[in-house]
């Protein structure tokens, strides 16, 4: 077996070392035996999503958003087929801002994918924090960090999770993230999938099961991510 993992826009949208994420993918698909190519589009580049299996869209500061909406939009016909067709997506911060409608800020509209029913407005303080969420689709608790001026307003659609701790979404709803078909959308940047290696094991299911119908993961010993991830429940959610 065999998952194409596509990174679009590394040298715009990567402002949390987003790297990692794929490489985390690519590991945790490799100790299985499944082999993983990683495929980076640059801005001029034509992305071929027939031949993708996750894609993964970074975060970014505004600035940087704002020059990759322009290239997104030579795309979104082809991403939308792709997310209808419950191809795998990750997009994390700015990426996520952008699968929706748009994100209004200071300097102007931002103006979205529309691959999801949702939209972002630039709000006063930024949200900074350690964040836990939970969903009970998922085995443990989601932990990450935060760091965003956009409220996303996901309306009736799935979050990713309830908040535990931490602002999410838009610092009053208690969701944080989205899911849609197989797509995630989140505001938890930097290492979100070595830290939580059960959400990068639904990524690579859902990847594998549209593919070849397989639904199963052979078991990787977690026991030291797990640790950690417990560890930073317990220190910010009080019982
Ligand atoms: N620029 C966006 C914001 O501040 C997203 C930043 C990010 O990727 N964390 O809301």
């Amino acid at each position: 077996m065999k998952i194409t993992i596509g990174h679009l826009y590394p040298d715009l949208l990567n402002l949390y070392g987003d790297r990692g994420n794929i490489q985390c993918m690519k590991k945790r698909c490799e100790w299985r035996g499944i082999e993983a190519e990683v495929r980076e589009f640059q801005n001029t580049d034509t992305v071929d999503f027939a031949g993708l299996d996750i894609v993964l869209l970074g975060g970014g500061s505004d600035r940087e958003q704002m020059l990759v909406c322009e290239k997104l939009k030579l795309i979104q016909k082809s991403f939308r087929d792709y997310v209808e067709d419950h191809g795998v997506v990750i997009a994390v911060c700015g990426g996520y801002q952008l699968l929706g409608h748009y994100y209004d800020t200071d300097d102007g509209r931002i103006e979205g994918l529309s691959l999801v029913d949702i939209y972002t407005e630039q709000g006063s303080p930024r949200l900074i924090s350690n964040i836990v969420i939970e969903n009970e689709i998922f085995e443990y608790p989601i932990v990450g960090f935060e760091n965003h001026g956009g409220r996303t307003f996901i309306g009736d659609n799935r979050p990713l999770g309830k908040v535990m701790f931490g602002h999410g979404n838009d610092g009053k709803s208690g969701s944080e993230g989205i899911l849609y078909k197989n797509v995630v959308g989140t505001y938890l940047h930097g290492p979100l999938l070595p830290k939580n290696p059960h959400v990068c094991d639904y990524l690579i299911r859902n990847a594998l099961e549209r593919k070849y119908g397989v639904s199963e993961l052979a078991p990787l010993d977690d026991a030291q991510e797990k640790e950690a991830n417990r560890y930073i429940v317990e220190r910010f959610v009080s019982n």
